[in-house]
């Protein structure tokens, strides 16, 4: 799956060549396979205290091999391992790690209270870095910062942020960085932590880096076979969403065909929708995954009911909608003509307000209905000749921002990935040298597959990220534009 360039500078002679030039050398990313380890190696987790103790706990539960720091003081010595207790056995069975390499390392910084506490921890982690293996993870785990904190308990918050982004641009051979915020009351354990955790740790988690998913409530459940708290029956963490009815649009190709094989492959019944120009492509995907297919465009005034009816009537039921589809139409704002601003609209954004309300009002949604919506680093950050485009995916933004809240009282949630370069034919028909320098942009130096944003989709989706709403999660590879 890897592009020209990647493959050229992997190995060989052209690895020597990208060295003695300075050239990026970006490397194959691990991505999820079932059955596959959580992590390429033990996990250290540095920090005392409850929180420190529960991700132990539940990481040992995963059969994960545990090694701890306290990370209280400076031990000033050259070796991670002179501040880090001899590793714990799993509980369960044995599994492969690489040469004693750490697969991941997880600061427990939710006790910190002024900026001089990040001090010990963090340095006690970036002596702990060198044993990261290819591909490994960082991640912490802190409180999100609010206008209630003090000044001093709101900027050592606040440094969190500052630290992993940094790190994460200085991670190399596929490591990633990412965080995790946890509201005021929520514990280190909740479902949704914990669901964060493994998915942050995990192949699914491949192109997201330097990013922040916070955890607003305890609600939500993990899989049975998870032997902790708030388990869900009849899920498995390889197929967390079995026996859940998904319905994706722009199903027929690209990043929304990804998102239904991940979906199936996960465990839902997937509801294919696509323009009726697309029925053949959209067939063999639906077909693929033993899906339906509703040929119909999202922009239709009664597509809401189309939708409801169709999942209702053939699957008895509708958790999850992924609103993928979208278009550009670009041009600089000086050139550009009502067409090409009204058809952005209408498809990325407007349709996807048309259709939630008339799902909402139907009455007929159970608890727990998922909505996951695919924004844009462009709407995010801005980007030349795409002000309609920009326009529709902020506005994708705001809208689940605000449909998070209307959903909370039935436990619901909202939330929305914002893919960066991502390897598709809309990307593929961006003239070479621009997209040269859009896919090597960010600190993976590499464009993410689709799938990678199906991941993040799927995690949205899923009960263990059921105390997660109202979120943007960028899928970019810690791209270097905008926040
Ligand atoms: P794509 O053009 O390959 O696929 C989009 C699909 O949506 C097509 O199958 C198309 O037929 C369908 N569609 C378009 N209008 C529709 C309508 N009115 N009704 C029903 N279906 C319709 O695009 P992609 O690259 O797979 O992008 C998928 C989503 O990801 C889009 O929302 C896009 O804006 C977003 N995105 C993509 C990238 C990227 O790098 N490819 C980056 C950021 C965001």
């Amino acid at each position: 799956m890897a592009d020209k360039y990647t493959e050229f500078v992997s190995r060989g002679w052209g690895r020597d060549l990208a060295k003695r030039l300075g050239l990026p050398q970006p490397v194959a990313l691990r991505r999820y396979e079932p059955g596959a380890p959580l992590t390429p190696g033990p996990v250290l987790i540095i920090g005392t205290g409850q929180a420190a103790d529960a991700l132990e706990t539940a990481l040992k539960g995963w059969d994960i091999e545990v090694r701890r720091a306290s990370g209280e003081a400076h031990d000033g010595g050259d070796s991670p391992s002179s501040s880090i207790s001899p590793s714990t056995a799993p509980t369960g069975g044995a599994r492969p790690t690489t040469g004693g390499r750490l697969g991941a390392i997880v600061l427990a910084l939710d006790g910190i209270e002024r900026p001089e506490d990040l001090s010990a921890p963090v340095l006690t982690a970036g002596k702990a870095l060198r044993s990261l293996a290819p591909s490994g993870r960082v991640v912490t785990v802190s409180r999100r910062s609010s206008t209630q904190d003090g000044p001093a308990l709101a900027a050592a918050r606040a440094g969190v942020e500052g630290i992993l982004r940094s790190l994460a641009k200085e991670l190399r051979s596929g490591a990633t960085g990412n965080g995790i915020l946890l509201a005021e009351g929520v514990p280190a354990d909740a479902p949704s932590a914990l669901g964060a955790l493994r998915f942050l740790l995990s192949g699914r988690s491949a192109f997201v880096d330097g990013q922040f998913l916070t955890v607003g409530t305890a609600k939500g459940g993990l899989p049975a076979d998870g032997a902790l708290p708030g388990e869900v029956m009849g899920a498995s963490w390889d197929r967390p969403l079995a026996g859940k009815v998904a319905v994706v649009t722009g199903a027929a190709r690209g990043i929304g065909a990804a998102i239904a094989r991940t979906l199936a492959r996960d465990g839902a019944t997937v509801v294919g929708v696509d323009v009726p120009a697309a029925g053949d492509a959209l067939a063999k995907v639906v077909n693929e995954v033993r899906g339906t297919a509703l040929q119909l465009d999202i922009t239709k005034p009664e597509a809401g009911e189309r939708i409801l009816e169709h999942a209702l009537h053939r699957h008895g039921g509708l958790d999850i909608l992924v609103h993928n589809a979208g278009i550009t139409r670009d041009k600089l704002l000086a050139n550009m003509d009502a067409a090409k601003w009204d058809s952005v609209i209408a498809v990325n954004i407007a349709s996807q307000l048309r259709i939630n309300e008339a799902l909402l009002a139907s009455g007929r949604l159970g608890e727990g209905f998922r909505i996951v919506s695919v924004a844009s680093t462009s709407g995010i950050a801005g980007n030349r000749g795409q002000t309609n485009y920009a326009a529709s995916k902020a506005g994708v933004v705001g809208m689940v921002r605000s449909t998070a809240a209307r959903l909370a009282a039935t436990g619901g949630t909202a939330n929305a990935v914002a893919p960066g370069f991502i390897e598709t034919e809309m990307t593929a028909r961006i003239p070479f040298a621009t997209r040269e320098v859009a896919r090597r942009l960010n600190s993976l130096q590499q464009g993410g597959q689709p799938v990678d944003v199906a991941e993040a989709i799927a995690f949205l989706a899923s009960d263990a990220a059921g105390g997660i709403s109202g979120n943007v999660l960028r899928v970019c590879g810690q791209n270097m534009v905008g926040q």
